[in-house]
C-alpha cells in the first residue's frame, strides 16, 4: 500500500498518509483536502545511501593510502596559510 508524504497547502501541516486507489486524504490538522504530495522521501533515502557509500569509499581510501593521505594533509595544512 503506497505511503506518501503530504503538505497541507492551507496550514502547512506535513504528514504521511496511506493512499488507496483514488481516495484523497485530508489534513489531520485542519481537514483540508488541498494537499501537495511530496516526492522528496525517496530522494532523501538515495542521498543518504550515497553519503554512506561515499563515507565507506573514504574509509577504504584512507586505509589503503594512510601515509599518502597524511602527507597530503600536512601539505594542505602548511600550504593553507
Ligand atoms: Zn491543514
Amino acid at each position: 500500500m503506497p505511503m506518501f508524504d503530504f503538505v497541507c497547502t492551507s496550514c502547512q501541516h506535513s504528514f504521511e498518509a496511506l493512499v488507496r486507489g483514488s481516495q484523497v486524504p485530508a489534513c489531520p490538522a485542519c481537514g483540508s483536502e488541498a494537499l501537495e504530495k511530496q516526492i522528496a522521501l525517496p530522494a532523501i533515502k538515495t542521498s543518504s545511501t550515497h553519503g554512506m557509500a561515499m563515507a565507506a569509499a573514504k574509509r577504504r581510501d584512507k586505509a589503503q593510502g594512510q601515509e599518502r593521505v597524511h602527507a597530503q594533509r600536512q601539505y594542505e595544512l602548511n600550504h593553507d596559510d
